[in-house]
């Protein structure tokens, strides 16, 4: 005895149906491995005795169906066992979804109606584990080989792109329980903003604008269309965020809504949708194992996401310092301004500010620090419509000599000179 260094490797026994629900410390990674049985993290397999690192502050559980004994090595800021989850009705959701694709792929691929597959939108308010459940069916569905389109409408904690952003891809395997989505080429639309309040117009002409492109795209290929869709939306449900999602729902004409843990949205959403053909209203129960994340965790999670796009997960990539002079870039915001002069208008009337007015900013200081999306537009009046390449991230503006300095994922000359600026920044850390 005497020793007063703890074994750092720790063993634990899953029963069936049971999941081990860890928060990574927040100074040290933690190492995990399937010693026995089977095992997934959100609907991914976990291989067997290979270790997996999970970052520092990561929040996940490991989910058995049928037994499992999991070995940890590194310490947890919490980790426990719990026997009561609500995957067997997550589970059974999958089921019916993949009956519905089933269906749509033997049925005539010039038939627009019975060809589609499911399109599932899950709704419910912050931290009720929208992300969890579609990453599931997403995974899940990938594991069988279908190739579901995830759609992310959440502009503040989103899980493909930098935040302000919706966007759209296709997930081809499972998803990788440490790396998340794969980053490459994502549909993307840049609202600019990490709340929907900022211009609610705009936020809904992306939504459709992102809707039309994928719609196209279905039109084309009859695997993308049976497989169909899992649309993860805001946790904003009360008033102006309610008319989002039914919007949401609405434009992307989703046929089955997932509502976690909320009977009073639930029962608002079947009331609505009841004379519209054919949307199925399924109320799932929140699992306990959801971490509830405050404004700040939120803000720091915002913060890594935009990390992540410039430098990778893991510090894997290497991003290129660029210069440009004022005069290459063109960079426009989308609203605010008044929509006509006040000279043109009849005494007395105030100009109404356009929510979608595409304006010219000046390069100024005040560009410092923000995220730019690069727009695919040709022309600026092509702006709101057109899809980005991606971003850059404004670290010096040389006002005497007119030169602007930004990150950029690779070197070389962007895509397009047309930038988009909306009120998202950074701050390296
Ligand atoms: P938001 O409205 O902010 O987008 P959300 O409803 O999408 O939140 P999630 O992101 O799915 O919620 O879950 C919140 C956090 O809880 C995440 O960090 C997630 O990894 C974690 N989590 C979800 N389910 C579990 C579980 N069963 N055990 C442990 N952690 C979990």
């Amino acid at each position: 005895g005497g020793s007063n260094v703890t074994p750092a490797i720790k063993q634990v026994k899953l029963e069936k149906e049971c999941e081990l629900r860890i928060e990574v410390g927040n100074d040290a990674p933690l190492r995990l491995r399937l010693l026995s049985g089977t095992a997934e993290i959100f609907g991914t397999e976990l291989p067997p005795e290979i270790w997996l690192n999970f970052p520092p502050k990561l929040k996940f559980a490991v989910f058995t169906w049928f037994g499992a004994t999991i070995e940890m090595d590194g310490a947890t800021e919490t980790d426990y066992t719990a026997d009561e989850t609500p995957m067997v009705s997550y589970v059974n959701v999958h089921a019916i979804l993949d009956g519905r694709r089933d269906r749509a792929k033997k049925s005539p691929s010039d038939d627009p109606v019975l060809s589609q597959g499911p399109r599932v939108i899950v709704v419910g308010p912050t931290d009720s584990g929208k992300s969890t459940l579609s990453r599931m069916l997403l995974s899940w569905a990938a594991k069988q080989g279908w190739k579901p389109t995830f759609v992310d409408l959440d502009i503040g904690q989103g899980s493909i792109t930098v935040p302000g952003s919706i966007a759209a891809t296709p997930i081809e395997m499972p998803i990788d329980p440490v790396e998340g989505i794969p980053l490459e080429m994502p549909l993307v639309y840049f609202y600019g903003h990490t709340s929907p309040s900022n211009n609610v117009e705009l936020y809904k002409v992306l939504v459709k604008e992102l809707a039309a492109i994928l719609e196209r795209q279905f039109t084309g290929n009859t695997e993308s269309r049976a497989a169909g869709m899992v649309i993860n939306t805001m946790g904003w449900i009360e008033g102006v965020g309610y008319d989002l999602l039914l919007h949401a729902i609405r434009t992307f004409q989703a046929n089955v809504v997932l509502v976690l843990g909320q009977e009073k949205l639930c029962s608002m959403l079947r009331d609505v949708l009841k004379g519209e053909p054919k949307v199925d209203v399924v109320k799932l129960q929140r699992s306990g194992g959801v971490v509830s994340r405050n404004a700040k965790f939120r803000q720091k999670t915002r913060s890594s996401r935009t990390r992540e796009y410039f430098y990778g997960l893991a510090n894997d990539l290497s991003p290129h310092s660029n210069i440009s002079n004022f005069s290459d870039l063109f960079v426009y915001r989308v609203g605010g301004g008044p929509q006509a002069p006040r000279s043109a208008l009849p005494i007395g009337a105030e100009p109404a500010a356009d929510p979608t007015r595409v304006v010219a900013v000046n390069i100024n200081r005040d560009l410092l620090h923000t995220v730019l999306a690069v727009s695919f537009a040709k022309e600026p009046d092509e702006i709101i419509s057109s899809n980005v390449a991606g971003f850059i991230y404004v670290t010096d503006i040389d006002i005497q000599r007119k030169k602007i300095t930004y990150l950029a994922p690779s070197a070389g000359e962007l895509p397009s000179k047309y930038l988009i600026m909306g009120s998202l920044t950074w701050l390296e850390t």
